[in-house]
């Protein structure tokens, strides 16, 4: 009689027996032979985490300056951040009863800037379940919209579900200053986007064990949950904060009346006030101070000027030219740029305000007919002229690229 070669059970016993060459398995066998192996799993990656060669912060910031371009000062402030929070990780018990907080961080700059790209190079180089959320999916529980634990479904997801590596996890939230506090008086009305949301937010900042409906969505009395702690998850939060600068140089101002004040007023840079920004003026613009409290490392990220731009499509590890010329080479077609493109796709992206994300569309437009027909032309070399590039570019309409 066919039974279960590990148990013993009969067909009749078990629900299901799989047959095997030799012998069979039953349903009761295989649930506790995948027990098994996710708990051995699950501790592997414990383990490789513990053992993680964590770079020092000279040394995550040469990994960042391999893909991203400027930004130093968030890089280095980053780094730090980084190096830190997971030092705290590895911290055994100490002796001393010295608590290392926690770092999320704040990042502050123009869309297209490298927020997002910092943040993907860190858990890039870290090996930690990364995820990328926008706060502006997020309403006060209750209300249309998604609640705050939903921003852990994707970081679970993202994990395999393996609850333990999510929770050394980094979380980057997009669009943070769109749930600012709109108007100083918050009592108006119901703020259903804006202030609600933050007090949301901040039990996951904090730190708390947060109950996760694994498929997302909207919390569901059947659905069942996984209980995350965030107290070791790593928020990164990003946000354009547009209109900012006038909050800091009313503080810069109000900072330096009196005698001596144009002479320190002239050393700001007023092209780019961002690099002042301080937490007080995240409260000006509507963030809550307990959140603020909560992003303790506050950076700024500088706008791409075109020499910035120009190193973006050529030096990244990861760099648009040697993205194409990869994909040209693999058809053995060597992909070269006349002199002088590179400039004028740079000045097409300013001009049209495209900004860095602008770099690609314009590529993909001049690149397009070439990918499409060279490969079964069967030439073997391939020269990008400014004349070619504007021809594609002239069949249009560039306002277009800007959605993308
Ligand atoms: P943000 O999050 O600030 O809106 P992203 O990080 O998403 O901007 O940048 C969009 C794209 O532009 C990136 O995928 C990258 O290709 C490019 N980019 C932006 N800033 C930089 C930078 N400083 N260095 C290299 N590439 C950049």
């Amino acid at each position: 009689m066919d039974k279960c070669s590990f148990c013993g059970r009969t067909k009749k016993e078990a629900n299901i027996l799989v047959a095997g060459l030799e012998g069979h398995i039953c349903d009761h066998c295989i649930e506790q032979a995948h027990t098994i192996m996710n708990e051995e799993l699950g501790i592997k990656k414990n383990i490789q985490f513990e053992t993680i060669n964590l770079l020092k912060p000279t040394e995550i910031k040469n990994f960042l300056d391999q893909y991203v371009i400027g930004q130093d000062m968030a890089k280095k402030t980053i780094s730090v951040a980084v190096y830190n929070h997971y030092k705290r990780l590895m911290q055994k018990p100490d002796p001393d009863d010295i608590e290392i907080e926690k770092s999320n961080i704040i990042l502050i700059g123009e869309t297209g800037t490298g927020k997002t790209l910092l943040a993907r190079t860190v858990a890039k180089m870290l090996h930690v379940p990364f995820t990328i959320v926008d706060a502006t999916v997020l309403t006060e529980a209750g209300y249309v919209g998604e609640d705050v634990e939903s921003l852990l479904v994707r970081l679970l997801q993202n994990a395999d579900y393996d609850v333990r590596a999510a929770e050394k996890g980094i979380v980057f939230i997009d669009e943070i200053d769109k749930i600012a506090r709109k108007g100083d008086n918050p009592s108006i009305t119901r703020d259903v986007s804006g202030e609600g949301v933050q007090q949301g937010l901040l039990k996951l900042l904090e730190g708390s064990i947060v109950n996760v409906p694994p498929q997302g969505g909207r919390k569901h009395p059947e659905q069942k949950m996984i209980p995350v702690d965030t107290k070791n998850i790593l928020f990164i939060c990003g946000g354009a904060f547009i209109g900012i600068e006038k909050k800091i140089a009313q503080r810069l101002n109000t900072q330096i009346v009196g005698y001596g004040a144009t002479k320190i007023r002239d050393k700001y840079d007023k092209d780019n006030l961002l690099k002042y920004v301080a937490p007080q003026d995240l409260r000006a613009y509507g963030m809550i101070p307990e959140i603020i409290g909560r992003l303790p490392v506050v950076t700024h990220l500088d706008p791409l000027d075109k020499k910035a731009l120009r190193a973006i499509l050529t030096e990244p590890k990861n760099a648009l030219v040697k993205q194409y010329t990869k994909l040209f080479q693999m058809d053995n077609i060597e992909l070269k740029f006349a002199d002088g493109v590179l400039d004028f796709i740079v000045d097409k992206a300013v001009e049209f305000k495209l900004g860095a994300r602008g770099l690609r569309s314009i590529c993909e437009a001049i690149m397009l007919d070439a990918m499409f027909e060279m490969p079964s032309v069967g030439r073997d070399e391939l020269t990008i002229t400014i004349d070619y590039a504007s021809r594609k570019l002239e069949r249009i309409d560039m306002t277009m690229l800007k959605a993308s």
